[in-house]
């Protein structure tokens, strides 16, 4: 499977629920550790063509072929993007934003431990993937790591589905009950609140 190939089907509105396949790898990209090369250094920079978390003199190799680099940030002990870094690149806007310095950050990876904490306080959500307690009610993920995870599930069990429908239909008396299940997986059980648009 290429990531390459699910761009190129889909269109329009459909766009921003895809991941881009530098952002895939995400979840076990290592920021702030000490780099192997230049065990001094931070690696506080993610490349996005090579996919790899890197120091600052690592980057200079990277610069040099013109590779897109991404500066990380720290917000709260936790790996952080600007915001207009990733806009160009992502839709994030349903991602927990942060102030940091003036500037506003998206943390990278997921905050939650998939537990729900808050019964029975109504005003902030939880970030739909590990239920980690947002800020701001009219966004669904804590991380960028969430969102990434959350769409690939989405993108899975479309396919899926996708699948079992082909085999059903090749078959024509296949087991459609399965394809049943993954819709329900797939689908959003509540909507949480959201900011009225404008
Ligand atoms: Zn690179
Ligand atoms: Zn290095
Ligand atoms: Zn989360």
């Amino acid at each position: 499977m290429t990531g390459k190939d699910i761009m190129m089907v889909s269109s329009g509105d459909d766009q921003k629920n895809v991941v881009p396949p530098w952002l895939r790898p995400i979840a076990s990209i290592k920021l702030y550790d000490f780099c192997e090369t230049h065990s001094s250094k931070e690696c506080n920079f993610y490349c996005r063509v090579c996919m790899v978390a890197m120091c600052k003199e690592c980057k200079t190799q990277h610069d040099l072929s013109k590779h897109e680099v991404m500066k990380a940030y720290k917000f709260d002990r936790a790996a952080s993007f600007r915001m207009k870094d990733l806009e160009p690149l992502w839709d994030i806007y349903d991602i927990c934003s942060y102030n940091k310095n003036g500037w506003l950050v998206v943390v990278i990876h997921k905050r939650g431990d998939g537990i729900a904490h808050s019964h029975g306080q109504s005003d902030a959500g939880e970030c739909e993937c590990c239920q980690y307690r947002l800020k701001s009610p009219s966004t669904k993920y804590c991380s960028v790591e969430c969102k990434v995870e959350a769409l690939m599930k989405m993108k899975e069990s479309e396919s899926m589905k996708n699948e079992a429908k082909r085999k059903a239909e090749t078959i024509s008396e296949g087991s459609s009950s399965s394809v049943h299940s993954f819709r329900k997986r797939a689908r959003k059980q509540k909507n949480p609140q959201r900011a009225p648009l404008y």
